[in-house]
């Protein structure tokens, strides 16, 4: 892993419309240490040299030329809390974050929602950006899960990997609209058991054995 790949994913966010202008930041593992986008820096002027490392183990020193993210204590508490995650996405994607504004979380809807660990995706309970506040509630919405919504605020996805988590934060935009464009006709909701075999299908993903991409491939075969 290096810091243009964090760069480029970073890019990819904005160009693909999951976050505008600064907002947004995504990180990655390496060791005992994490590498992450700067504060407030727009995509374009973006360069490796502007990516931060930062022990895991502390309390916000960093390495490099530019500010980390004003979330790092969020990526920090996610990777000191779950040791199978390997990157980290924080984005505010237009339907995610509608739903993040209404402080709805996502019910089991469409199975897609097991792909993210459970019968939902939960919302947490609003708090300032940047505050170890904020860090505390997602970490806690984001027990056994690969996403949350973040109310008020955006939302953040978790992969094993930058692929994954890249790839977990679109499937959670996809999922937030067409969730939030069936309300208009009244979703019916999986049951429990549906979901569990949702859950199953989806094999390895809870613990993190493999990739995102091949639960969603086994997801599109299935739908169609
Ligand atoms: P940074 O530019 O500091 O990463 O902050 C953006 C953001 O989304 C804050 O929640
Ligand atoms: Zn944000």
């Amino acid at each position: 892993m290096d810091r243009s790949s964090l760069v480029a994913a970073y890019r990819e966010l904005i160009a693909r419309g999951l976050s505008q202008g600064t907002a947004g930041n995504i990180s990655v593992r390496l060791g005992r240490t994490m590498l992450i986008t700067p504060s407030a820096l727009p995509a374009a002027r973006m360069r490796a040299a502007d990516i931060a490392a930062m022990d895991i183990a502390g309390e916000g020193a960093w390495r490099g030329r530019a500010k980390p993210s004003s979330e790092w204590r969020i990526h920090r508490d996610i990777y000191r809390a779950r040791p199978e995650i390997g990157a980290v996405v924080h984005a505010h994607p237009p339907y995610a974050t509608a739903l993040a504004m209404a402080r709805r979380p996502i019910p089991p809807a469409h199975y897609m929602v097991a792909l993210f660990g459970g019968d939902d995706v939960r919302c947490a309970p609003y708090a300032t950006f940047g505050t170890a506040a904020l860090s505390a509630v997602a970490v806690a919405a984001l027990a056994e899960r690969k996403a949350c919504l973040l109310a008020n605020h955006g939302c953040l996805a978790l992969g094993q990997d930058l692929a994954e988590a890249m790839a977990n934060a679109l499937e959670l935009e996809t999922l937030s609209q067409q969730y939030l464009l069936s309300l208009a006709a009244g979703p019916v909701l999986l049951s429990k058991r549906e979901l569990a075999d949702a859950l199953a299908a989806f094999g390895a993903y809870r613990g993190g054995g493999e990739p995102a991409a091949s639960p969603v491939a086994r997801g599109r075969k299935r739908r169609a």
